[in-house]
Formats: C-alpha cells, sequence, structure tokens
C-alpha cells in the first residue's frame, strides 16, 4: 500500500511536465503556422491581379480604403505620377483626381453629419438646405440676422471669436450659409465676367458649394478685405487656434492639386474638435481625411 502511494507521486510530475511541453509545442507551431503564407493565399487572385498587386506593392494588405475595383486606375495614376507614395496614390484616385473636376459626381451619402464632405466630385443636391440653421451673434458677425450657421457650427464659432477677441483679436463671420440658389447666381455672375475655366478655379458649382453646408465660414479682421486675411495676425492665431474650435482651413496652400481650390486664407470649415485636431496635426486635406477614414466606414447621415 506504501509502495503504490509513492509510485503516484512519482509519476504526477512526470505527467505534468509532458503536458506542458505538448502545450507549448502545439503553441510553437500554431504560431509559425500564423505566420507562413497559405497556399491559398498565395492564390487568392489570379496570376495577373497578382502581378498588378505586386507592382503597388500589395496596397490591400497596408491601406484599408484599398478598392479592388480602382486597381487599373490606380496603376494608370501611378505611372502618370511616378514620384507619390502608394498611399497618395490609393487616396488621390478614391478622391476621383484622376476624372476631370465635375465628372463621375455623386450626392453626399453624410448630409446633417459633420463629416460630409463636399468638393467637385461630391454634392449636396440642388434641394439640401441643412438642418438647425440659426444666426451668429452680433458681436461675431459682419451682417447680423444674414450670417447663419447649423447650430453646433455657430457655438463653436462664437466660442472661437470670444476667445480670440480676449486675446486680442477680430475675427468676424462676413459669409456662411449660402443656398443653392443663392451660389446658382454667384457662380453664374463669374462666369460671365471670367469665363468657366477661369470661375472653376475660385468659385463653386451650384450644389458643389461648401457654404450649402451650413458649415462653412469666411472670415476677416474688421480691417483689410478678406482676400488679405492671411496677411493679418489674426490669420496666425486661426492658424495656431482654429481647430481647438473644430474648424480646418479647407482650401490651404499647397494643396490646390488636393482640393480643386485655389489657397483661400479665409474660408473655414467646422468638422468637429476630433477630425479638425486630426487634419491640423497630420497636414492633410479634408479630402483625403474623408478616403481614408469616414468614406464606407461611418453610418449614412440621415
Ligand atoms: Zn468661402
Amino acid at each position: 500500500m506504501k509502495k503504490q502511494v509513492k509510485k503516484v507521486k512519482l509519476k504526477s510530475p512526470v505527467i505534468v511536465f509532458l503536458v506542458i511541453i505538448a502545450l507549448v509545442s502545439t503553441s510553437v507551431f500554431l504560431f509559425m503556422q500564423k505566420d507562413k503564407p497559405t497556399t491559398k493565399e498565395e492564390t487568392k487572385y489570379p496570376m495577373e491581379i497578382e502581378e498588378k498587386l505586386k507592382t503597388l506593392n500589395h496596397p490591400e494588405k497596408a491601406f484599408d480604403y484599398f478598392k479592388f475595383d480602382f486597381l487599373e486606375r490606380y496603376l494608370s495614376y501611378q505611372e502618370l505620377n511616378p514620384n507619390l507614395s502608394i498611399e497618395d496614390i490609393i487616396t488621390r484616385v478614391n478622391i476621383g483626381l484622376d476624372n476631370k473636376y465635375y465628372t463621375n459626381t455623386s450626392v453626399s451619402p453624410y448630409l446633417n453629419t459633420n463629416y460630409l464632405l463636399v468638393n467637385k466630385y461630391i454634392s449636396l443636391g440642388e434641394n439640401y438646405v441643412p438642418d438647425h440653421l440659426v444666426d451668429i451673434d452680433k458681436d461675431c458677425s459682419v451682417n447680423y440676422k444674414t450670417v447663419q450657421l447649423v447650430s453646433e457650427a455657430k457655438d463653436a464659432f462664437v466660442n472661437l471669436c470670444h476667445k480670440a477677441k480676449e486675446d486680442g483679436f477680430t475675427i468676424r463671420a462676413m459669409s456662411s450659409y449660402r443656398s443653392y440658389d443663392y451660389q446658382k447666381k454667384l457662380y453664374q455672375n463669374y462666369v460671365d465676367s471670367d469665363g468657366v475655366e477661369e470661375a472653376d478655379t475660385y468659385s463653386a458649382r451650384p450644389g458643389f458649394s461648401e457654404h450649402q453646408t451650413g458649415l462653412t465660414v469666411d472670415v476677416d479682421n474688421a480691417k483689410l478685405s478678406y482676400t488679405d486675411f492671411d496677411k493679418t495676425n489674426e490669420f496666425k492665431w486661426m492658424m495656431e487656434n482654429a481647430h481647438r474650435f473644430g474648424f480646418i482651413l479647407r482650401y490651404p496652400k499647397d494643396k490646390e492639386d488636393i482640393t480643386g481650390y485655389s489657397y483661400e486664407s479665409w474660408h473655414y470649415r467646422y468638422v468637429g474638435v476630433d477630425i479638425a485636431t486630426y487634419i491640423y496635426e497630420h497636414n492633410i486635406t479634408l479630402d483625403e481625411y474623408y478616403v481614408r477614414f469616414i468614406e464606407n466606414k461611418m453610418g449614412k447621415g440621415n
């Protein structure tokens, strides 16, 4: 009896040891298998597609906004722009920049949201009037009762204007929400005097104006013309602080080839603090942010 007990005691550590060895080797085996490309993965795409993906360094693995449908377009765009990174090629083709302005257009699926994008490929449609338009407070606007923003953007702008005032600067809203019909007249006037090609560089076609979102504001400092806003200290203040209130400089210098618009130091867009901060910190445009982080990822607007 005594002997038997001893035998059992001796066996237990051996069994435990063997179990541990078995578990460890299984885990190591599974871990190694995980990193090994399986034959199935290697033959996932037809040879022809595989070759094309290889040309672009397999972007489908690195960028979740890569679209297989656009593969040919990425390749053509890369040929035309060999110095751009793969990330920029995918981003720009997704924006639609390989197509002429105002071709292949669609209406935004994100109406009445802060992450709504309007550019030369995405419009708001003829009938869109944003919800909750309100007047901008008298002390922060040029023409009280005619300058309106969506209420959340309005509150943010008034906070920005008051903080600027505290710091010794005057920032006034001179133009904000514009209706489809108003933009139509404005654009037509520009076309009549400058021609379509020239007008398109600085004015939006009706339905494609960011001012129709009710999230956009043109500002001045009450001293110089708004077109000279970048010569003012108020502009410097905006460059350092606008994002803290959820605003971005929408058409920056040196980004004309992405936004499709000439540099506008006076034109600011409300996107909310999180998006504005990301855009500020990474020095990108809303167009780029949209295709990388919003398109096909966020819930559709109402
Ligand atoms: Zn503007």
